[in-house]
C-alpha cells in the first residue's frame, strides 16, 4: 500500500473514531474559554502579536547570524552552543554528548518529535522518560503525538485510567487528580536518578543566548534544574535578537497558547554556579554543570528563502490553531505527520523529506482559513496550501 492509501485510512478511521470525537469536544471547548478569557483580561495581547510578528519576520531572514550570536552568547555563560546544518548533524553531536547506557528525562520539544530523537536515544540503548504528563502517556501507549502542546489530547480519562492502572497494577479510576498523582509518583525519583535532562525552547535571545521554556506542569524546572547536565535542542526558527523580543515572543505564545499566565517560565541561560566560598565563580552548583545547546537549522535557513512558505516559520507553536481547524476535530494529529494539520503539511514537504505525507495533508486541508483567523502570526495557510498543492502538480519541491 502506499503512502496516501495509508494516509486515507489512517484519516477516515480517525474521522469514526468516538474516542477522539469526545476527547477533542472537551478539550476544544475549554481551550476556547481559556483563550478568550486571557485575551479579554489583556487585551494589549493583540497589538503586541503584530510586534513579535514584525521581530519573527526580520529574525527568519537572520537565522544563521543568530544563531551564531547565540552561541558565543553561550560560551561566554560557561554553556556551550552547536549549529546543525541537517537532522543527522543533531543526531551526531548528542550522542556525542550521551553515549550509551544513561537515564535521561526529557521534556516536550517538537523539534526532538521532528528528528526521532527519542527512539534513537532509546536505540543507542539509553533509558528515556518523557516527563510531560500528555508525553508520557504517548510514550506509555508506543503511539505518537497528536497535538503540538497536549500531546494526548485524544485520549480520553478513561483510557489513561486503563493505561496506568496496567502500569502500576493497582485498579485506578477515571479521576484526573488521582491520575496526575500517579504519573507524579512514576516519574519523581527519575529526575534525581537522571544523568542527562534533555528540552527544548520556545524561544532564544541570540544577545543573551537565553533559552525561555514555558510550561505549567514543573516537570521542565525539574528535567533542566536537577540532573547534572541539560542538553536543549532547537529550531534555529527558535531564535529572536534580543531579551527583550524573547518575552514579547513569550508572553504572546503563552496567552495564544490559552494561559492568562503559565505557572513558570524557565529562562536558563548557562549551567549554575556560586561565588559564595571566597567570590571564587564555581560551576555546577544546585543545576546543572554543563549546558549544551543545539540550535537545528535542517531546512530553515532554506524555507526562509521562500516567499510564501516561509510563514511557516513564524509559528509560536502556541497550538491555538488546532482547535480552530475543522479537520483536527474529527482525526487528531492523524492530520498531521511531525507537525499538524495545514501548517504541518509545509513542515513534512519542505523540511521533513516526507514530501507525499506533505502533498496528501496539503489536498486534506479544506482551505477555509480558520486557522488564520486564530493565528497571532497570521499565518495565511489557505495560502500555503494553494502554493503547495501547485509544486505538488508541477513535481517541484522549492523556489530558487
Ligand atoms: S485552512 Fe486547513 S488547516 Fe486551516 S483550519 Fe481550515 S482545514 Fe484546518
Ligand atoms: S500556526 Fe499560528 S496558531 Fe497555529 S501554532 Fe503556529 S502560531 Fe499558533
Amino acid at each position: 500500500m502506499s503512502i496516501t492509501s495509508d494516509y486515507k485510512k489512517e484519516i477516515m478511521d480517525a474521522a469514526h473514531n468516538e474516542r477522539i470525537k469526545l476527547a477533542l469536544s472537551r478539550a476544544i471547548a475549554s481551550y476556547r474559554t481559556n483563550t478568550n478569557n486571557a485575551l479579554k483580561k489583556f487585551p494589549h495581547t493583540i497589538k503586541l502579536a503584530e510586534e513579535v510578528l514584525e521581530i519573527k519576520q526580520q529574525a527568519m531572514g537572520n537565522m544563521e547570524t543568530l544563531a551564531k550570536q547565540a552561541c558565543d552568547a553561550l560560551q561566554e555563560n560557561h554553556g556551550k552552543g552547536y549549529i546543525a546544518k541537517t537532522a543527522q548533524d543533531a543526531l551526531d553531536i548528542i550522542d556525542g554528548l550521551v553515549g550509551k547506557g544513561k537515564l535521561i528525562v526529557k521534556g516536550k520539544s517538537m523539534t526532538a518529535e521532528e528528528i526521532g530523537l527519542r527512539h534513537h536515544l532509546e536505540a543507542k540503548g539509553n533509558e528515556v522518560y518523557e516527563t510531560d504528563l500528555g508525553e508520557f502517556i504517548i510514550q506509555k501507549q508506543d503511539a505518537k503525538p497528536m497535538h503540538i502542546l497536549s500531546p494526548a489530547i485524544h485520549v480520553p480519562k478513561e483510557d489513561v485510567a486503563k493505561l496506568f492502572s496496567k502500569i502500576t497494577g493497582k485498579d485506578l479510576k477515571p479521576d484526573i487528580e488521582t491520575l496526575v498523582a500517579t504519573a507524579r509518583a512514576l516519574l519523581r525519583e527519575q529526575y534525581f536518578k537522571a544523568d542527562i535532562g534533555m528540552s527544548g525552547a520556545n524561544v532564544v535571545s541570540a544577545d543573551t543566548g537565553t533559552m525561555f521554556i514555558i510550561e505549567n506542569e514543573g516537570n521542565i524546572r525539574l528535567t533542566t534544574g536537577a540532573p547534572p547536565i541539560h542538553i536543549a535542542l532547537i529550531g534555529m526558527e527558535k531564535l529572536v535578537p534580543t531579551l527583550g523580543d524573547a518575552f514579547k515572543v513569550a508572553e504572546v505564545t503563552w496567552r495564544y497558547a490559552n494561559y492568562t499566565v503559565p505557572s513558570y517560565v524557565n529562562m536558563v541561560s548557562g549551567p549554575s554556579k556560586t561565588g559564595d566560598i571566597e567570590k571564587v565563580t564555581t560551576y555546577g552548583a544546585h543545576g546543572p554543570k554543563e549546558v549544551h545547546v543545539i540550535f537545528m537549522d535542517a531546512g530553515r535557513t532554506e524555507l526562509a528563502k521562500d516567499p510564501i512558505l516561509r510563514q511557516a516559520l513564524y509559528c509560536l507553536r502556541c497550538g491555538g490553531c488546532l482547535y480552530e481547524c475543522p479537520v483536527f476535530a474529527y482525526t487528531a494529529g492523524h492530520f498531521g505527520d511531525k507537525y499538524f494539520t495545514g501548517i504541518g503539511a509545509v513542515w513534512a514537504y519542505m523540511l521533513n523529506e516526507n514530501e507525499e505525507k506533505g502533498a496528501a495533508m496539503a489536498y486534506t486541508c479544506l482551505t477555509c482559513g480558520r486557522c488564520k483567523v486564530r493565528c497571532p502570526m497570521q499565518i495565511d495557510v489557505p495560502a500555503m496550501m494553494m502554493e503547495l498543492r501547485k509544486r505538488v502538480a508541477e513535481g517541484e519541491k522549492k523556489t530558487d
